[in-house]
């Protein structure tokens, strides 16, 4: 390998993902417009930032059709291709997944629907909760439809209307989670709701595609697609992380030649981690962070996960529904949905929370709604950050 293409560090004692790594970025190099220019010359392939492909969007693009779209949800989104033999990859991988569940379920998806999601297995995920779930009564008792695939805020929706009417859910089998943060709050509920199930989550991006997915042995680990993707967890020094420490995510994509994605910084933080399983030979994370675009900022600098803070809005007695904005790094806004009787005493536990959570007091703004709605893409984003 030319010293101008050097492999990253976490790559040096794998040398599946070496010789990878290498003919990705030597055909990136030899074919690619944007990579011709941007490997020239260069000791270390340079990390991609999502400011770097929304200013090259089109030279990424390279011509091919846009094949799917980032959520957007804190900007412009960022546009990708994927040819027709990743797509074919990506679901071999899926398989491979589904395998490690068990096999195939009659499952029904309470999703944002795009253009090919048609059929009896869909409904929209922003139905209301009685629809769906006499839909999902309805399924099985007609199809033997006894799995879900939904977003973790949908699921919890579900599972208070559930739980609430003391609802008989046990016919379903397994309820999977994906494309939002799954928190411990989420799967208590599932195990409540549904007695019965499997529960899966899985962590993903429209980039990557499935980046990993929860060890069905061992909850605490997720096992990284790593056969696909060169995964790489740095510190803020640009170095690999040690077992346990949390760091940004840097993904290079193996496959895509249509857009190749090389040692992009997605924007989440994980930490590595060692499943003892024994079942499934791939690396895993002890911790993975959803978007640290949801992350907040303190005032140190330092982006902190939303989680904490999140569980303790959540908890205020009258809280229905809430969603942090951070403006400026001390300026907040809180959207809320509550009833009057308990307005005041909530806006005076939120400011108490904000407090304990960042250690001083930043600015907050409340902001009374009716409802929070999901984004467009039938995401729900609890935290929002703009810094
Ligand atoms: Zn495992």
């Amino acid at each position: 390998m030319p010293r101008s293409m050097s492999c990253p560090e976490s790559f040096l004692s794998d040398s599946y993902a070496q010789q990878r790594f290498k003919e990705i970025c030597q055909w990136a190099k030899d074919n690619h417009p944007y990579y011709q220019r941007s490997l020239a010359d260069c000791d270390q392939v340079p990390i991609l930032t999502r400011e770097q492909i929304l200013d090259n969007n089109q030279m990424l693009l390279n011509g091919h059709e846009v094949t799917g779209k980032t959520s957007g949800s804190t900007g412009v989104p960022v546009q990708i291709s994927w040819s027709q033999q990743r797509h074919e990859l990506e679901g071999k991988v899926t398989n491979k997944f589904v395998g490690w569940l068990g096999g195939r379920r009659n499952v029904t998806k309470m999703i944002h629907l795009g253009e090919k999601d048609q059929g009896d297995q869909f409904l929209d995920v922003n139905s209301a909760v009685d629809v769906q779930l006499e839909y999902l009564q309805k399924r099985y008792a007609e199809q033997g439809a006894d799995a879900i695939t939904t977003y973790p805020t949908n699921a919890e929706r579900l599972c208070l209307a559930i739980l609430e009417r003391k609802l008989d859910m046990s016919f379903v089998q397994r309820v999977g989670c994906y494309a939002e943060v799954f928190e411990p709050n989420h799967e208590r509920l599932i195990q409540q709701a549904f007695p019965n199930a499997q529960i899966w989550t899985t962590y993903s991006s429209t980039e990557f595609g499935m980046i990993a997915a929860r060890c069905p042995h061992n909850p605490d680990f997720h096992h990284v697609f790593a056969g696909k993707l060169g995964v790489e967890i740095l510190n803020k020094d640009g170095k690999p992380c040690e077992k346990n420490e949390l760091g940004r995510l840097v993904i290079t994509d193996y496959f895509n030649t249509h857009m190749p994605l090389i040692r992009y910084e997605i924007g989440d933080l994980a930490a590595w981690g060692e499943c003892d399983c024994g079942k499934i030979p791939l690396p895993a994370f002890s911790r993975v962070v959803g978007k640290v675009r949801g992350a907040l900022v303190h005032r140190n600098g330092e982006r902190v996960p939303f989680t904490n803070l999140s569980v303790a809005l959540r908890e205020i007695k009258g809280m229905r529904q809430y969603q942090v904005i951070q403006h400026e790094l001390e300026r907040f806004e809180l959207r809320y949905v509550t009833s009057d009787e308990y307005d005041e005493a909530l806006r005076h536990a939120a400011v108490v929370e904000f407090s304990q959570h960042f250690g001083y007091q930043p600015q907050i703004e409340f902001r009374r709604e009716k409802v929070i709605e999901r984004g467009a893409n039938g995401k729900y984003y609890a935290s929002i950050s703009h810094v």
